[in-house]
């Protein structure tokens, strides 16, 4: 059989950072990825080997994928855009390229040679591209170079991509740049020159732009794109705009309308099917949902949204399918108060993952509140954990109980690290990471929400488990179900109250695998619960209204 030609788009960034380059390229992914095998790459140019040891406030959330990698956040729209599994090696980070060339001056791989910046570390850096491709039989490779072009850190992904010409040939590489089109205050007119002059620093490094998608507020003109296409050397019909958008799903339709996927499916000569209907759709239900809720966030990284990426998503996605606008309060908990009056402006809440002692406390009595007085409510991991935790203190009267994370020597250590755990030092040390299968307990709310599989798949990452040595004595009190346990009965992975409207947490992040076509089962039982919340309290008011108004009719006929 003939082996087939690899093709592949670069896709880096200029003006300044912040632009969505990670959207623009899922989105370029998501045109692409019912006809042809995309398989999405992001060079991040940090030396950490991986962002699993970064603090989320400096980098956004750490994506975790089923292989247990932890990776840069962009995955996560990959993934949603593009319906795809991804794999840890698709994010080359510095501190892996140079881990691999350590390893072979090591091994004596270079016979002798000086072993140098430029070629050895673009050269490495293509083979990777190339083995991936083999790996994955990809046709096309669409790589993301993070950063703004003139970054130092970037400079290699640069002349590693800017080498791929050569070896596939040209027509079978296409570089989009995507740049920033300014309308400054008072001017009130598209400036491109910010493009030309990105442009210019690309084509210094040898690369010249097969496509510009200019991030503007509004659609760029006409005029603007003839300018950009004369003096930047691209087709009038390769200048895209980036439209600001608020729904970040309109961004693959947008490029379509603007010809994107006609631009590059007649320089690589491949089918192009138009964008599936039910994303429009959805699209379109979200857009002009005629209902709305407010869904309460609680934690410590609150001031940034990017370390709770996924789960805005994956509300997002509910939102679509439900027709319903999510709106969401953040509440920082790092605090503790009396929160009945913060928790009665929203219809649900949600207790994310997290880390550490602070905000804690605040967090177990958000937990209390919604448990006491029927708010829905969604813990994941960290959430779990501290579910259980004020279960067992306030319900199985375990005074005291606590996580072993917090306090090593608590009387009644209901979440603790187990042993089997301490004896792992892969990736991220002792981290549980990664696709774990839950055996569901058949006739649970979490059962019916996940259509009634007996098994499920979701992704982890975290220490500690709820200690078996206090199964029994949770499980005492009849109300507190493990509606999910591993396959060996050890860990609990579900959790669910017989007596409550809605309130269920995992040890997981089924935020993870949300996306638009597929939102996540546990997000869909939230907001559904919390419409339902919404309803019944405009349902009260409309009822008193109705009392008040009748009172009235009938003081008037009095
Ligand atoms: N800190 C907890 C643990 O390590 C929870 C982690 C998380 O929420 N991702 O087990």
């Amino acid at each position: 059989m003939e082996k087939k030609q690899l093709k592949c788009i670069v896709v880096t960034g200029g003006v300044l950072s912040g632009l969505g380059k990670g959207i623009a390229t899922a989105s370029i992914g998501n045109l692409l990825c019912t006809t042809t095998k995309v398989i999405p790459i992001k060079c991040d140019g940090y030396l950490n080997v991986d962002p699993g040891t970064m603090n989320p406030i400096e980098h956004g959330e750490v994506f975790v994928l089923d292989d247990g990698g932890e990776v840069d956040m962009d995955f996560g729209h990959y993934e949603r855009f593009l319906d795809i599994t991804c794999k840890f090696k698709w994010n080359l980070t510095m501190g892996k390229v140079f881990q691999k060339i350590r390893e072979k001056e090591r091994r004596g791989d270079y016979l002798g040679k000086t072993v140098q910046f430029v070629p050895h570390v673009p050269q490495l850096i293509q083979e990777w591209f190339f083995t991936l491709a083999d790996e994955e039989q990809a046709d096309i490779l669409l790589i993301e170079v993070g950063g703004t072009v003139g970054d130092i850190e970037n400079e290699l992904y640069i002349e590693a991509v800017r080498g791929l010409k050569k070896k596939l040939g040209a027509e079978n590489v296409l570089y989009v740049h995507l740049t920033y089109i300014p309308i400054p205050y008072g001017v009130n007119e598209q400036k491109s020159k910010p493009t030309q002059q990105s442009v210019n620093i690309l084509r210094q490094k040898g690369i010249i732009p097969d496509i510009i998608i200019g991030r503007c507020a509004k659609p760029i003109h006409d005029k603007i794109k003839e300018k950009i296409a004369n003096l930047c050397d691209v087709e009038k019909e390769a200048v895209i705009t980036g439209l600001d958008v608020t729904n970040i799903y309109q961004i693959p339709l947008l490029f379509e309308a603007e010809g994107l996927s006609n631009v590059i499916t007649k320089k690589f000569n491949i089918p192009f099917l138009p964008q599936q209907e039910k994303w429009k759709q959805l699209v379109e239900n979200s857009m002009s949902a005629p209902e709305s809720i407010t869904i309460a966030i609680c934690g410590k990284y609150t001031s940034l949204g990017d370390s709770y990426a996924s789960i805005m998503e994956a509300l997002s996605h509910c939102g679509a399918h439900l027709q319903c606008k999510v709106y969401l309060k953040w509440i920082e908990t790092s605090d503790p108060r009396d929160f009945a009056a913060e928790l009665e402006q929203v219809h649900g809440v949600i207790v994310p993952g997290g880390f550490g002692a602070r905000g804690i406390e605040g967090k177990i009595a958000v937990i209390k509140e919604c448990r006491e007085n029927n708010i829905p409510f969604l813990g994941i991991c960290y959430g779990l954990q501290l579910a259980v935790v004020e279960y067992a203190r306030n319900v199985c009267g375990l005074q005291g109980a606590q996580t072993t994370e917090v306090d090593k020597d608590t009387r009644h250590p209901v979440i603790d690290i187990l042993p089997e755990q301490l004896e792992v030092t892969e990736k991220g040390g002792t981290m549980r990471l990664g696709a774990y299968p839950a055996v569901l307990q058949e006739g649970s709310m979490v059962y019916t929400l996940y259509g009634c599989q007996k098994e499920v798949s979701e992704r982890h990452r975290h220490r500690y488990e709820v200690n078996p040595k206090y199964h029994d004595q949770l499980l005492h009190q009849g109300n507190l179900v493990f509606s999910g346990m591993s396959p060996n009965k050890r860990l609990v992975e579900f959790i669910e109250l017989a007596n409550h409207p809605y309130f269920v947490a995992t040890q997981a992040h089924p935020e993870l695998k949300s996306s638009l076509l597929k939102p996540a089962p546990l997000f869909m039982g939230l907001v559904k619960a919390a419409l339902e919340r919404k309803r019944n309290q405009l349902g009260q008011i409309e009822e008193i209204k109705r009392r008040k108004s009748e009172g009235n009719r009938i003081t008037i006929a009095l």
